[in-house]
């Protein structure tokens, strides 16, 4: 196990060294087997005795502890100065391929830029934030990942008191839009392009002797940044805040606070109990997307003209679109394009919208369609049956002239229709278990989603509707 920090190295002036502040008596409360088999960690590392590595106490060879610092617009508003409050960055793993993993500690205790706040978390948002990571990576969608999970005595106080816990989280980088507006901000021009300067040369080294290595790095953060968000609408995802200090360079989901997975069909769901205005609504989040790049673009004005950046902003649609179009067309079985694909498209989902379709339910049935068969297997959940089936005649002509077999198309389907998600009132349900010391719930609920897309009939409970009661879980920003 090799550790290095480039950012502590190559970047003083960026952050704070410190160490984190262990939690009282911390015990290892969960774990994810199939991440530390990725990163060569046998359950040796995960004994009682290894403790103080999760909880902050002890450190690797090699790992310099630091918070970052970063600034953000928060809720469409310049916040200042934020950074990491309660995070400390341990180091990076050095992977035998030459890629560089960030350890990064939530919950760590007070650093420089923990505001008002004390610094820690409690086990349920660390348990929100595990469960979702490690089901958006099944979902195949750029994620930070969660290995650890420490509990302790400690008392953490929220609106009541909870217990403190510590997640250990890695990612390729914690790099944010809010890095850049943060030196930006605060005047300091060269510390920009110290910045963009060592992100290529750490993630983007193919453009290190480009001539235009900044148009061209920025162009693709733009793309990512598109794709990562059409990889969001596709399968329901809502991040809940995306403001820009939570928005990564690399076009990877970062920060899950409260997030939600779509129940019923509704476009402008919103999931976050503290975004009044619906900010950060699902159907809000690709128009929040390019506003976020375009705050990322003024921060990055010293570094190209405004004609470039301009250029670059303008692919953010076009690559959203592409992306969600090819994502939307499998999950309706397509593989040809035609002309009228989107009118299918958009009439499944205003019969959705209008009947409160559960989202994922609705299009993994879709996937066990037979197109010799007049009779829609998705027929019977919805209640205006003459307007399904206008929809069903269109949707099944379409699909004749496809010409390729069931079989095939439903394997398509199935492969990106996922059966399971990570319902809200799943992990709500985990969670309160979890916090009475019965894990049985999370570890069947967290093995269940390392396999969204097989139809695992032992875990056909957890791919029903959400019951009422479950569709009205309330989840704010305290964690
Ligand atoms: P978030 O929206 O959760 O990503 O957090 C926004 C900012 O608040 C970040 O700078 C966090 O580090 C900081 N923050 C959130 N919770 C705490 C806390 N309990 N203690 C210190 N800082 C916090
Ligand atoms: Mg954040």
């Amino acid at each position: 196990m090799q550790f290095n920090n480039t950012w502590f190295n190559e970047l003083p002036g960026f952050y704070t060294a410190l160490n984190p502040t262990p939690l009282k008596n911390p015990r290892l409360f969960y774990y994810s087997e199939p991440l530390a088999q990725q990163l060569e960690l046998d359950a040796s590392w995960f004994s009682d005795d290894r403790v103080a590595l999760w909880s902050g106490a002890a450190l690797l060879p090699g790992m310099q502890p630091l918070a970052q610092v970063y600034s953000g617009h928060q809720f469409g508003v310049w916040a200042g100065q934020l950074g990491d409050g309660r995070g400390i960055l341990l180091g990076e793993q050095q992977l035998a391929d030459g890629r560089k993993l960030d350890w990064h500690l939530k919950g760590a205790g007070l650093t420089p830029y923990s505001r008002m706040g004390d610094g820690r978390a409690v086990l349920r948002s660390t348990l929100r934030e595990f469960l979702a990571s490690e089901a958006m990576h099944h979902l195949g969608v750029p994620t930070s990942r969660a290995l650890t999970v420490v509990t302790s005595d400690e008392p953490v106080y929220r609106e009541s008191a909870e217990r403190g816990a510590m997640l250990l989280r890695v990612a390729e980088s914690h790099v944010r839009f809010g890095h850049f507006e943060h030196f930006f901000y605060s005047g300091e021009q060269e510390k920009v392009k110290q910045l963009a300067d060592y992100v290529i040369a750490h993630h983007w080294p193919e453009l290190v002797s480009e001539a235009d290595a900044y148009l061209l790095w920025f162009s693709d953060v733009v793309k990512r940044t598109a794709r990562l968000i059409a990889h969001w609408q596709s399968i329901g995802f809502a991040h809940g805040v995306m403001n820009t200090d939570n928005m990564s360079i690399l076009g990877i989901t970062l920060d899950y606070g409260p997030y939600g997975f779509l129940d019923d069909y509704q476009p402008g769901f919103i999931c976050n109990h503290s975004d009044h205005q619906g900010r950060y609504a699902f159907d809000n989040q690709p128009v929040v997307g390019l506003w976020n790049l375009n705050r990322l673009a003024h921060a990055l004005s010293g570094l190209m003209s405004t004609e470039q950046l301009k250029s670059a902003l303008a692919e953010y649609e076009p690559e959203l679109m592409r992306a969600w179009g090819e994502k939307m067309r499998a999950k309706l079985g397509l593989l040809t394009a035609e002309k009228a694909d989107n009118d299918i498209l958009t009439g499944l989902l205003a019969l959705m919208t209008r009947e409160g379709s559960d989202y994922t339910r609705t299009f993994r049935l879709l996937s066990a369609t037979q197109q010799q068969e007049s009779r829609s297997p998705l027929r019977d959940e919805f209640i205006d049956r003459e307007a399904f089936d206008q929809w069903y005649q269109l949707y099944r002509q379409r699909l004749l002239r496809e010409e390729r077999s069931d079989e095939q198309r439903q394997q398509l389907m199935k492969s990106v229709n996922p059966a399971l998600i990570l319902r809200n009132y799943l992990a709500q349900q985990a969670i309160e278990q979890a916090e009475r010391e019965n894990i049985s719930v999370l570890t069947r609920l967290h093995q269940a989603l390392a396999r969204p897309f097989d139809y695992a009939p032992e875990y056909a409970d957890l791919a029903q509707r959400a019951p009422d009661w479950g569709k009205k879980i309330v989840v704010s920003c305290s964690s």
